[in-house]
């Protein structure tokens, strides 16, 4: 097919998140179920689901075939125009999320600024309040109101967070709801439009949050007029073992942003559900949003493949099932004696896991790496975030390439 040496990329293609000299980029030319194929280090396990988006696992036949009818059948239409696949996907997400009306967009920052546009136009007022520990995306204004280090080089205004220590110490009401309401407090409940919270924290450290958290920022949001935005990019779609995370604490937002899991990463989308009571908003108040690929067509397709395939195969059962193997396997080495406690925890659900050493984890990843695995880090923690399609042998075998690198590393 292409003939072009892909190691020639760096010539002329920026890699992100690096200093170019610094990037080590794997050059992959296959990849199947939860596993990828590199030129460096032949097949690795996909720790990392590419980028915590491919859940329904590599070489899916059934979102291909969906993208290709839709490729042969219209591939470009402007996002305004009315289709088939648009209305069908619709349908699809209005009945899994139980908001009814979406917002299409093409990645998951941008999806995450317009929940933020449309809490602005709907409430009038302009504050957005977040977790210290969290990310929602590497844009300018979602970088400015997140707590992730990523903002630092940018200059940004200070944001509005509620604290969130962890572990988190007894106490009710917790340390993170006593947060909650002096940050209300403070900042004056009638000027905030939004709290955004992600479903179940990603790479800003998978923190289980106290029970009474979730029941409690929706209490607050309904006493106030402030709106709930639930930020299921990362969380969404089986990696926790549910369909969303948020369905663990039974608390129904306002509005829910979806993204990476949404289309199993095979095509760019993104989504912002809507309740009803927004999507009346709008019915006589224009919608200030909208660039030239959204709703893209061929996206559209790939979700509706990734929805049929998810449901089809029980990918967020097997997710919960196969999730608790692995976590098993972790728990029983940080107890055994040759990891001289080098395990601090063990946490996350579903396919979300992550470990936490009491050193930092880049030596391990590189180990991993020479024994079969592509695992992300950071700092003390390495995540665990494989396609949902691993089984519960390929569970083990995952595990007992961690088990040697961990005890390697502490020996
Ligand atoms: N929110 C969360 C919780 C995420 O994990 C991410 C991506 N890691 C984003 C937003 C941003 O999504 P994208 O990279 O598609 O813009």
């Amino acid at each position: 097919m292409n003939q072009v040496d892909p190691t020639a990329q760096g010539d002329h293609l920026y890699f992100t998140w690096t200093a170019q000299r610094q990037a080590h980029p794997l050059t992959i030319d296959a990849a199947e179920g939860a596993r990828f194929r590199t030129r460096e280090r032949g097949w690795l396990w996909d720790l990392e689901s590419q980028t915590y988006n491919v859940n329904a696992g590599h070489g899916c036949r059934h979102i291909q075939e969906r993208m290709i009818a839709q490729i042969r059948e219209l591939p470009a239409a402007g996002p305004n125009m009315r289709l088939a696949i648009r209305a069908e996907l619709g349908e699809l997400l209005a009945a899994r999320t139980g908001l009814p009306k979406a917002f299409l967009a093409t990645g998951g920052a941008e999806a995450v600024e317009n929940a933020i546009k449309i809490a602005r136009l709907v409430t009038g007022r302009s504050k957005i309040v977040t977790r210290r520990s969290s990310y929602h995306g590497a844009t300018l204004t979602t970088l400015a109101v997140a707590g992730d280090p990523r903002r630092r080089p940018f200059d940004l205004p200070p944001a509005i967070h509620i604290d969130d220590p962890y572990p988190h110490a007894p106490g009710s009401p917790s340390a993170w709801v006593r947060s909650l309401h002096a940050v209300l407090e403070r900042e004056g409940p009638d000027t905030i439009a939004a709290i955004l919270l992600e479903g179940f924290t990603g790479t800003n450290g998978m923190q289980v949050p106290p029970p009474d958290f979730w029941p409690a920022v929706r209490a607050a949001c309904d006493a106030h007029g402030i709106l709930l935005i639930d930020d299921e990019i990362f969380s969404g779609f089986g990696r926790t073992g549910r369909w969303f995370a948020r369905d663990r604490w039974a608390v129904l937002p306002d509005m829910m942003v979806l993204g990476k899991g949404l289309t199993s990463g095979y095509a760019p989308l993104a989504a912002v559900m809507t309740s009803a009571k927004i999507a009346a908003h709008f019915d006589d108040h224009k919608l200030w949003c909208g660039l030239t690929s959204y709703a893209h067509p061929v996206g559209c397709a790939a979700a509706v493949g990734a929805l049929e395939v998810y449901a089809r195969e029980g990918l967020v059962d097997n997710a919960e099932r196969v999730g608790e193997v692995l976590h098993a396997r972790m728990i029983d080495l940080s107890r055994r004696p040759s990891t001289r406690g080098a395990i601090r925890d063990v946490r996350g659900f579903g396919l979300m896991r992550c470990v936490q050493l009491d050193r930092p984890v880049a030596p391990l990843a590189a180990d991993l790496l020479a024994r079969g695995a592509y695992a992300p880090f950071r700092d003390d923690l390495l995540f665990l975030c494989p396609p949902l399609c691993l089984t519960e042998p390929d569970a083990h075998a995952v595990a007992d390439l961690l088990d040697a690198a961990i005890t390697d590393l502490v020996r």
